[in-house]
């Protein structure tokens, strides 16, 4: 029963080594390329405007924590 944990908890951390790999190269294209598809990081929402910063090219946006967010174009 133990072997059969540790065996589960390998298999677990590779798949993590692999996504992390796989997200690094992703970021890395990202930052060299001059239209960044933002990949926002926002933080919780304690107001009306929660603040997000892109994890690509580390713009700083607010968002606001409503539904009609969505309606806005971000351009
Ligand atoms: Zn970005």
């Amino acid at each position: 029963m133990t072997a059969y944990a540790v065996r589960e908890i390998e298999k677990v951390v590779e798949e993590a080594e692999a996504v992390a790999a796989e997200a690094s190269v992703e970021s890395t294209n990202m930052a060299n390329s001059p239209a960044c598809a933002h990949h926002w990081i926002i933080e919780p929402a304690n107001g009306p405007v929660s603040q997000g910063q892109c994890q690509n090219c580390l713009e700083v946006r607010d968002f606001k924590n409503f539904v009609d967010a969505y309606h806005q174009d971000d351009n």
